[in-house]
């Protein structure tokens, strides 16, 4: 079974962030009211996360700008085929990959479901998997429930990008499962979690 996060993982989430920011910047957003609009637009009053082009808007229009020019700008970005163009260029061939060996998918992300939602299904690659979860929580909360739903007789992977995250899970889960950090910045190893910084070497690492 293989366990998959999502942004930063299988999608260039911060080329896609850096482009959201760029098309705001060309209908007159500056930097500051960016950062701002981005934090407002991100947590609700509840502090679940609730982000989406329109809660982005509606913070940048609080701030004085025209809320259809904004809105209509950060919808560029979500089109199906802008999206598509933020997955790395083997992440294709690594779903492939996971897909061929017959074991169970489960895609695993952070952040607001329905933003999750739009990202991982306009980019293409939600159909492949078997299961969702779209989470609030710490990853390592929900692996929990994986790991209770799924009985896996193969090996199970946690593939994820973030060095902390990672660890603790490794902390907690390490005896039931195996993880890999695919990360192009992060050298820093931890015990014997292998950190690589591709996918196309997470494939040579599961196979071998
Ligand atoms: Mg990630």
């Amino acid at each position: 079974m293989f366990i998959v996060d999502f942004d930063d993982t299988l999608f260039d989430t911060q080329a896609f962030k850096q482009k959201r920011k760029q098309v705001l910047k060309d209908v007159g957003v500056t930097d500051i009211d960016y950062d701002t609009s981005y934090k407002k637009g991100y947590v609700s009053n509840d502090g679940v996360y609730k982000y989406s082009n329109k809660t982005h808007a509606s913070a940048l229009s609080d701030l004085g700008y025209n809320y259809d020019l904004v809105y209509n700008a950060l919808k560029t970005t979500t089109t199906k085929k802008s999206l598509v163009s933020f997955l790395f260029d083997d992440t294709i061939f690594f779903i492939n990959y996971l897909k061929s060996t017959n074991q169970k998918m489960i895609l695993l992300s952070l952040g607001g479901a329905s933003f999750q939602q739009l990202k991982s299904e306009g980019s293409g690659i939600i159909d492949f998997f078997d299961d969702v979860f779209f989470v609030n929580c710490k990853k390592h909360l929900i692996i929990k429930d994986i790991l209770a739903k799924y009985k896996s007789n193969n090996a199970i992977w946690f593939i994820n990008d973030k060095l902390q995250e990672t660890k603790e899970i490794d902390d907690l889960y390490g005896d039931q499962l195996s993880t890999i950090i695919k990360s192009d910045t992060n050298n820093s190893t931890y015990k014997n979690i292998p950190v690589v910084n591709s996918l196309r070497k997470v494939v040579e690492f599961i196979r071998e």
